[in-house]
């Protein structure tokens, strides 16, 4: 790569499904990246492998970057100049490159049949074919070139594989782990083209397209480390080494607890998603929660993502997606895997939460509250949203309930029940109810309920104007009692704010009918 040339990356995401979270931070950290160099993004489609393939993947993958605010200046549903971007679509233009490599000696046909390999494979333990082996197979070095144009010609299926001298160690310079070396001994002379289906296999596509789209660095995730030597070898068999981009292997992202990588099942386990969206798997029917469906802000999501293998090196823990863009640095991603602490996400939406006005959060309250049958105006669930924004809630985790601040607006629902529906029954068990509804408490509450309805005016402010001087005048404490009426326990905001939210007919019918039922 020289120095001068503008910055390209890509993400290049196979359509085998839903995107995995750390798919998703792979794009993110590529976004950063060519946003920060002024550089260009491309999105490309690798869907070489068509038994993987699945359907509604790529238009998945799509509309979770829309969500989410990561975009592309190249690619499938964008276009540009180096298209096509679908590597279905460039069958052609890899017939072209394993020519080439055919041509200059650097691979070669072999028409070993499954049945063949799978024989060798069963009676040789680490069968690998390679230099030690390549001699006894079914190839056009062991046939000769004329026989093996005349299979072809017959209609023999083949493979084409890459031709790997042994013996060499590889270096890998890497902008994250720095030089990775592997002897090339311990590569097998893998498969770059497969008659069968006309296409290429993985290595070559993403070399050749990487290649020919111009890309400066390839940035992505641990587990295509193993394979970056073999790609090394790619470069230099097309005689492009001087152009290879600059590679980046990211940081596995692990489980919240114990050891290994993320999976979706400790998501399943633990009560997070691991996907962006909701997923409907098109086969099995199957229904993987998503981010966006589980009121988390795609602001918060980019945030938390973000700081998953890397950090500003600083305390700042908000950042925008401006922020990141000015602070990233690849060169400071950890190379270590980093946990995927699910909680720390529960806090950044707080967070994101917290930044939005009551009236910015009403239309997302308005639809929990529709799902649990509640009709109400957004202006009213603003109210509701502005009084119980800070409580805490009680949630389950493995560990048995934790508390926490509410961190999203369907943390909301449970705890505003009462400003909607009214108390059925009251528990003369409940602590509370206990505690506050003694043999005065009756006379009490018909003596406020009375005071009540005489107000003209009954907003929050007019209400205190009213009854807190009479309540000092009358030497009563009503607090908790007048709560047990209109709540039925003993949480909700402040008793003014709940009067006037309710309205004096309400508040007056929930006195009426709590003195009825306890007495
Ligand atoms: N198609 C590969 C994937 O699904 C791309 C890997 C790479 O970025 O080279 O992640």
């Amino acid at each position: 790569m020289s120095n001068n040339s503008k910055v390209r990356v890509r993400f290049a995401p196979s359509p085998t499904g839903p995107l995995h979270i750390g798919g998703v931070r792979t794009a993110l950290y590529n976004y950063l990246f060519a946003r920060q160099r002024g550089g260009e993004f491309i999105f490309r489609i690798e869907d070489t492998d068509s038994t993987r393939f699945v359907p509604g993947a790529e238009a998945y993958i799509i509309e979770s970057f829309r969500w989410l605010g990561i975009t592309f200046d190249e690619g499938v549903g964008i276009g540009g100049s180096h298209g096509p971007y679908r590597q279905s679509e460039r069958r052609d233009i890899y017939v072209r490159y394993v020519g080439q490599l055919l041509d200059a000696g650097r691979a070669y046909y072999a028409f070993d049949t499954p049945e063949e390999l799978a024989a060798r494979r069963e009676h040789e333990a680490n069968f690998q074919y390679d230099a030690s082996t390549r001699m006894s197979m079914r190839n056009s070095l062991t046939l000769g070139l004329d026989e093996a144009r005349r299979l072809i010609a017959d209609g023999t299926p083949y493979v084409v594989r890459f031709l790997i001298e042994p013996g060499e160690d590889v270096h890998v310079s890497d902008l994250i782990r720095g030089d990775v070396c592997i002897n090339s001994s311990v590569l097998d002379d893998k498969v770059l083209w497969k008659s069968a289906d006309g296409l290429p296999t993985y290595h070559l596509a993403n070399i050749v397209d990487d290649h020919l789209m111009e890309v400066t660095h390839v940035i992505r995730g641990e587990e295509w480390l193993p394979s970056s030597p073999l790609h090394v070898l790619l470069y230099r068999a097309f005689g492009w080494a001087d152009t290879m981009p600059q590679f980046a292997h990211l940081p596995l992202l692990l489980k919240p607890d114990g050891k290994g990588k993320l999976s979706k099942r400790d998501g399943d386990r633990l009560g997070f998603p691991v996907f962006p969206l909701e997923w409907h798997d098109p086969t099995s029917g199957e229904v993987s929660s998503g981010y966006r469906e589980r009121g988390y802000m795609p602001e918060a999501v980019v945030n938390f993502l973000a700081l998953l293998g890397w950090n500003p090196g600083d305390d700042q823990e908000v950042l925008s997606m401006s922020d990141l863009i000015a602070k990233f640095d690849l060169t400071k991603c950890s190379k270590n895997g980093a946990r995927f602490d699910y909680v720390k996400g529960f806090w950044f939406n707080r967070e994101y939460l917290m930044r939005r006005s009551n009236e910015a959060l009403a239309p997302d309250f308005v639809k929990v509250l529709a799902a649990a049958g509640i009709e109400t105006t957004a202006a009213r669930a603003a109210t509701v949203v502005g009084l119980m924004r800070d409580k805490v809630i009680t949630y389950d985790t493995k560990d048995g309930p934790r508390k926490r601040n509410i961190s999203f607006v369907s943390d909301l629902w449970p705890l505003c029940r009462f400003f909607f529906v009214a108390p059925a029954t009251f528990d003369r068990d409940d602590k509370f109810v206990r505690k506050n509804w003694t043999e005065a408490t009756a006379a009490e509450m018909r003596l406020l309920r009375d005071k009540l309805a005489t107000l003209t005016d009954f907003t929050s402010d007019a209400i205190k104007a009213a009854i807190d001087p009479w309540v000092a005048e009358q030497g009563l404490k009503p607090w908790n009692a007048w709560r047990v009426c209109l709540v039925g326990e003993g949480q909700g905001p402040d008793m003014y704010a709940l009067a006037a939210f309710l309205g004096q007919e309400e508040t007056l019918r929930r006195m009426d009918f709590a003195i009825a039922q306890l007495g």
